[in-house]
């Protein structure tokens, strides 16, 4: 793990498609072989390269979906409509075909599942596809909480799975509709509300909300007192750049700690 973590020269290699997967109507996961992959963290990306026989190329980020897994990575592309490169790769790129791809990159937006923290992950969109790498990391079933933001259901990437780790596992899925629920769900954006019902508090250390010491000389009570103070929840947030803004100015005034509210905007790269 700490070998993925170091920042060192990063090299370009050629991955080949193993196999596409449609994930929605416009988003597919391409499962790569990378020969020499050293490893990633769960929150970490790629920088795609593709080249036009003329010699023209092409640069794009991906979020790596895939929890560490020898030399096989996942991504999962969102098409947009009128881009260069995303309807290539949800399109085109065929099981076979080669790319370029140079990583793992990204030292601070990612999570290190040894932690016994409880986890809040806050996606807007193909937003989550990093936070599915760190909810597909978390062997050590810490508490995990997704809020998940799209515009519809039939925009859920990784639907079936998520249900199921949901059944298997300590995580809670909320998700919320920017454009169309199913019945009797409501259409809306993140709010406070949201954030307050489905999120972690803050902070739940007992002795921060008013718990006392027992007598100095009394037996000590059983279970061992002071308590173990729950770790104070690890925050991921990722998204377009207005969602990611929106849900961690929520956080922040919900009272999360600003520098423990991670983030992660899916701009164009730049
Ligand atoms: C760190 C990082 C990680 C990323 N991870 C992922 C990922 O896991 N999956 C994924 O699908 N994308 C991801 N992206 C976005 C990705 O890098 C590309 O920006 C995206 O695929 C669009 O590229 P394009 O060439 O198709 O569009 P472009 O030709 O670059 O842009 C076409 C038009 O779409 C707009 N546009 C570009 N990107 C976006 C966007 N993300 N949302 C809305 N409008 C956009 C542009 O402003 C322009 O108007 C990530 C970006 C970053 C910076």
């Amino acid at each position: 793990m700490a070998r993925a973590a170091v920042p060192g020269r990063l090299i370009w290699r050629v991955a080949t498609v193993d196999a596409t997967k449609d994930e929605t109507a416009t988003a597919r996961t391409l499962v790569l072989d990378v020969p020499g992959w050293p490893g990633h963290l769960a929150g970490q990306h790629v920088d795609v390269k593709l080249t036009a026989e003329d010699g023209y190329s092409v640069e794009r980020s991906y979020s790596i979906a895939s929890a560490a897994d020898g030399t096989r990575l996942e991504l999962t592309v969102q098409r947009i409509a009128d881009g260069e490169v995303s309807p290539y790769l949800t399109g085109d790129l065929q099981p076979g075909d080669k790319l370029e791809l140079r990583g793992p990159i990204g030292g601070w937006f990612v999570w290190d599942p040894s932690s016994p923290a409880p986890v809040l992950l806050v996606a807007g969109g193909s937003g989550v596809v990093p936070l599915m790498a760190m909810i597909r990391a978390n062997t050590n079933k810490v508490p995990v909480r997704l809020m998940y933001s799209v515009r519809s259901p039939a925009d859920i990437l990784y639907g079936p799975e998520l249900s199921e780790r949901a059944r298997v596992s300590p995580l809670t899925l909320t998700y919320l509709y920017t454009r169309a629920a199913p019945a009797g769900m409501p259409v809306g954006r993140i709010n406070a509300d949201v954030i307050a019902a489905a999120g972690w508090p803050p902070d739940s250390s007992p002795r921060r909300m008013g718990g006392s010491l027992p007598a100095w000389g009394a037996p000590a009570p059983h279970p061992p007192w002071p308590p173990p103070i729950p770790p104070r929840p690890a925050v991921f947030v990722c998204g377009p750049t207005g969602f990611v803004e929106a849900a961690a100015n929520l956080l922040v005034a919900a009272g999360h700690d600003p520098a423990a509210v991670k983030t992660e905007r899916f701009g164009p790269t730049s």
